[in-house]
C-alpha cells in the first residue's frame, strides 16, 4: 500500500490486503516496530545506566566473576533479576533464565619465580620476579617446584617430520625451557603453535617447566596442558635470562621468524614454583532472555545479542574486569531493556545471551551454539559485544564477511548514534571471542570491540571502572539495539 492512495481506496482495499497477507503468512500478523518506536526505545539506553551496571559487576563482591565460582553466580543472579524486572521472558525449557553446563577448574594457591645467581658467582643476590610485570603463571596449568637451568628452544616445535625441530642438539631433561610465542613466516604451524602443543612437546622431551615469552597477563584457559608448570614471562625478563649469552629476544626473533633455528643453554638458573588447587568439575550458567518474534512463520528464527559475563577471577588480586567484559554485559542489559520497551515486536525472536566461561576458552558460547534452548530453531545472526568500555566507535570483526550485518549496523548507527565510528574487518575462524563457535557452524556471527580508546589494564587488576568511558557503551548499545531489531524484523 502506497501513501498516494486515498483514504477511501485504502478502506476498500483493506479486507483484500489483510486476506492476502493472511494467506501469505499463514496467520495474521502485526507490523514490526516503526523507526519512531525504535528511536524512542533506543533513547532509554543511557551512559549512566550502563555505568551503574559496570559498577555492580566490577565490585569486589563479584570477585572477578570467574566462571564456576560464587562471584560469577552473583553476577548471574544480578543479571537475571534485572531481566525479570524488564519483563523479558525466559526460554520455555529454562524457566529461571539459566542454562547450566560444567567445566574443569583448578586455580592457583601459590606461585613464585626466582632468578638465581649464576653458578660460581660470588655474593650474587636472587631476584624475585614480580607477578604481572615480569611473569604470570597459567592459572589452570600444572604444578611443580623446580630449581633448574634455563634452555632456550626457539618456538618450541617438536616437528622434525615437518622440517622443524627446535629441540635438536639440546638436552632439556629436568630443565626449564624458554620459548618464543608465534611461528616462522611462510607457512601455518597449526598443530604446533598452541600453548598446549608447546607444553606437550616440552613434556615429551623431559623438561620440568615451560616459560612462554609473551605479555605476562593473567591467563585462565582450561584448554592448556597440565603436564608441567608453565608461565608467561615478559620480554624484558626473558632478556635478563639471555643476558649471559649477550643476546636479546628481539635479535632471536629476527632469526627465528625467517625460519632459522636457535636453541642453546642460557646459563641462567631459576626456581620456578606453582602450587595449583585440585582440579575439579564445576557447574556454571549462561543467562538467556527472549523477545519472542511476532510472526509465527519465522519466530523460530532468532538473532543472538551476546556478551560474556565472566572474567578471570581474583588471583593474585581482584581483577574487576570493568572493560572486559562488564562493559559488554552492561551494554547487553541496556539493549535487552530497550527491546522490552518496544511497542511492537520484530518478526523474529531476539535472544539476549550472557555467556559464561569465555575466559576459559569460549565454553559458554560453544555450549549455547551446540544446545540452543527450546523454540530457537535457526540462528540468523550473532552480534557479540566484547570490551565496549573505552573508545569512540566499534570494530565489527566479521562485518566484511556478512554485508547484511554491516549494513544493519551502519543504518542503526546513522539513525541512533550519529558520529559514532564503525569499522568492519574480515574473520577467517580461530577467533578469540564468543562469535567464533557460531561462525564455525556457518552462522553469520560478528564480535564488536570498542576502538579508538585505551583498553587500560587488560587482564590485570588495573581494569577498573575508573578507565571506562560510559558514552562508548551508550552509543555502542544503541547501535547494536537498532541493528538487532533490523535483522530480526527483515522481510522473510
Ligand atoms: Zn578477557
Amino acid at each position: 500500500m502506497t501513501e498516494r492512495r486515498s483514504a477511501t481506496e485504502r478502506r476498500a482495499l483493506l479486507p483484500f490486503l489483510v486476506g492476502a497477507s493472511l494467506l501469505a503468512a499463514g496467520v495474521s500478523q502485526a507490523a514490526g516496530p516503526t523507526e519512531a518506536e525504535v528511536a524512542s526505545a533506543s533513547a532509554r539506553i543511557t551512559a549512566a545506566s550502563a555505568l551503574a551496571t559496570v559498577e555492580v559487576l566490577a565490585a569486589p563482591g563479584m570477585a572477578g566473576r570467574l566462571s564456576g565460582t560464587d562471584g560469577y553466580r552473583k553476577a548471574a543472579d544480578h543479571v537475571v533479576s534485572e531481566l525479570r524486572k524488564a519483563g523479558l521472558r525466559p526460554p520455555l525449557d529454562l524457566p529461571d533464565h539459566r542454562q547450566a553446563f560444567t567445566h574443569g577448574l583448578a586455580g592457583i594457591e601459590a606461585a613464585s619465580l626466582t632468578l638465581l645467581p649464576a653458578e660460581g658467582e660470588k655474593d650474587g643476590t636472587p631476584y624475585e620476579a614480580e607477578v604481572l610485570k615480569d611473569w604470570s603463571p597459567m592459572v589452570n596449568g600444572g604444578s611443580g617446584d623446580v630449581t633448574a637451568e634455563v634452555v632456550f628452544v626457539g618456538y618450541g616445535f617438536d616437528a622434525a617430520s615437518e622440517g622443524r625441530d627446535d629441540y635438536a642438539g639440546v638436552d632439556v631433561k629436568r630443565k626449564v625451557v624458554l620459548v618464543l610465542r608465534g611461528e616462522p613466516e611462510g607457512r601455518e604451524w597449526k598443530d604446533h603453535r598452541s600453548t598446549v602443543a608447546r607444553t606437550k612437546a616440552a613434556a615429551r622431551k623431559g623438561a620440568a617447566g615451560l616459560l612462554l615469552i609473551d605479555s605476562p597477563v593473567t591467563s585462565t584457559s582450561v584448554g592448556i596442558s597440565r603436564d608441567l608448570p608453565e608461565a608467561m614471562v615478559s620480554e624484558a625478563f626473558a632478556d635478563r635470562l639471555l643476558a649471559g649469552k649477550k643476546l636479546t629476544v628481539a635479535e632471536l626473533r629476527k632469526v627465528l621468524s625467517k625460519g632459522g633455528l636457535a636453541s642453546f643453554e642460557t646459563g641462567s638458573r631459576l626456581r620456578f614454583q606453582v602450587k595449583g588447587r585440585p582440579w575439579r568439575e564445576v557447574t556454571t550458567h549462561n543467562v538467556v532472555a527472549l523477545l519472542p518474534g511476532s510472526d509465527p512463520s519465522v519466530k523460530g528464527e532468532y538473532v543472538v545479542v551476546g556478551a560474556h559475563l565472566d572474567h578471570i577471577g581474583d588471583w593474585p588480586r581482584l581483577n574487576p574486569g570493568a572493560d572486559d567484559n562488564a562493559s559488554g554485559s552492561a551494554s547487553l542489559l541496556e539493549v535487552a531493556r530497550a527491546a522490552a520497551a518496544l511497542k511492537s515486536r520484530p518478526r523474529r525472536t531476539i535472544a539476549f545471551v550472557f555467556f559464561a566461561a569465555e575466559e576459559l576458552g569460549l565454553l559458554g558460547a560453544e555450549h549455547f551454539a551446540s544446545h540452543p534452548p527450546k523454540g530457537l530453531e535457526k540462528c540468523v545472526a550473532v552480534l557479540n559485544m566484547d570490551m565496549l568500555g573505552a573508545g569512540n566507535g566499534l570494530y565489527v570483526a566479521g562485518g566484511e564477511n556478512f554485508p547484511e550485518i554491516r549494513a544493519a549496523m551502519e543504518g542503526a548507527r546513522d539513525r541512533l548514534a550519529p558520529g559514532f565510528g564503525l569499522k568492519s574487518g574480515r574473520i577467517r575462524g580461530e577467533g578469540r571471542a564468543d562469535h567464533a563457535p557460531f561462525f564455525e557452524k556457518g552462522i553469520h556471527a560478528v564480535s564488536l570491540f570498542a576502538m579508538g580508546g585505551d583498553h587500560h589494564g587488560y587482564h590485570s587488576p588495573d581494569d577498573t571502572v575508573y578507565f571506562v568511558t560510559p558514552k562508548t557503551m551508550e552509543s555502542g548499545a544503541r547501535t547494536v539495539f537498532g541493528a538487532a531489531v533490523a535483522l530480526a524484523d527483515a522481510k522473510p
